[in-house]
């Protein structure tokens, strides 16, 4: 009788304990940007596992068969879509997973690359984070994809998500600001692969790029060729490195016209935490500062 009260008292001391890890909603986001937005609506009901992590290029990934398991795992699994994860589908029926499969990107207004269209390529742009209002939506789906796997947070889900999308409100004012600093003339950048097709769309800077919207084809001679030119002819002063594309081409190009490199840029992946764009807000802020040190006259 004793033993039956103990058990009894220890079970409901297990019940009232907070969330353990293994109670937490499983997720899986396929890279760290969309990561970073799901643990932000999350918070402490959420465990989110990140598919490419920091500084991982997404265009040319490979998932591992540890992938797979963790998908199998999963309750949800949040994706960008637009073509992004083009090894999703494999992925998902090699784990043969029942987790939801959510695109974060759905509602949003894709844009299309009008050279790779020339070009007959596919060209839907899926770099659709690079607008903050885009990423406020990222957020407003993921929140509702929270509330439908795990209705008893959705308290938590909402109240975090409103938190968050007024930061990205003050975020989007931000970088506003900051674009209105550089002279409307000087708002044309170079960078490897085709990443800020949004970014310009939403504020007014002109980016080109030898690679497309994927970087998993290599830019071409006529592609360098082509660039080279537009930098001589609108005479374009900084060329920008991204952290998921390899560096040499854009020396190279820097070198044959005089441009200056401007840093780096982060278009496809948060850095690691040391790195100075740990995070989605820290990722959009350092971009803009770093064009208006290289723009600003
Ligand atoms: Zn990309």
């Amino acid at each position: 009788m004793f033993a039956r009260r103990i058990a009894f008292i220890l079970l409901a001391l297990v019940a009232a304990a907070p969330a353990a890890a293994q109670d937490k909603l499983r997720t899986i986001a396929s890279f760290s940007i969309l990561g970073d937005l799901v643990e932000n609506v999350g918070g402490d009901r959420v465990e989110v596992a990140t598919l490419i992590g920091p500084d991982g290029n997404a265009h040319v990934y490979e998932p591992t068969p540890a992938d797979s398991r963790r998908v199998a795992d999963a309750k949800v699994v949040f994706v960008n879509g637009l073509g992004f994860e083009g090894w999703l589908g494999r992925l998902v029926k090699a784990s043969g997973t029942k987790a939801a499969i959510v695109v974060a990107s759905t509602g949003i207004s894709p844009r299309s690359s009008a050279s790779e269209t020339r070009l007959g390529a596919d060209t839907t742009d899926p770099h659709a984070w690079q607008s903050v209002a885009n990423a406020k939506r990222y957020v407003a789906n993921i929140r509702d994809a929270l509330i439908k796997a795990d209705p008893a947070g959705a308290g938590a889900y909402k109240a975090n998500a409103m938190a968050y999308l007024a930061s990205l409100d003050a975020l989007d004012q931000e970088v506003r600001d900051v674009v209105a600093g550089i002279a409307p003339d000087r708002r044309r950048v170079i960078t490897s692969h085709n990443a800020f097709g949004y970014f310009q769309d939403a504020y007014g800077v002109a980016f080109s790029a030898p690679q497309g919207v994927s970087s998993e084809a290599e830019a071409s001679a006529k592609d360098v060729a082509r660039i080279i030119a537009q930098i001589r002819n609108e005479r374009i002063s900084a060329v920008f490195l991204e952290n998921v594309t390899d560096a040499r081409l854009m020396q190279l190009i820097a070198r044959e016209t005089g441009a200056r490199i401007g840093g780096t840029l982060y278009s496809d992946a948060l850095t690691d935490a040391n790195g100075p764009a740990p995070s989605y807000i820290d990722l959009i802020r350092h971009n803009v500062r770093e064009l208006a040190a290289a723009l600003g006259r």
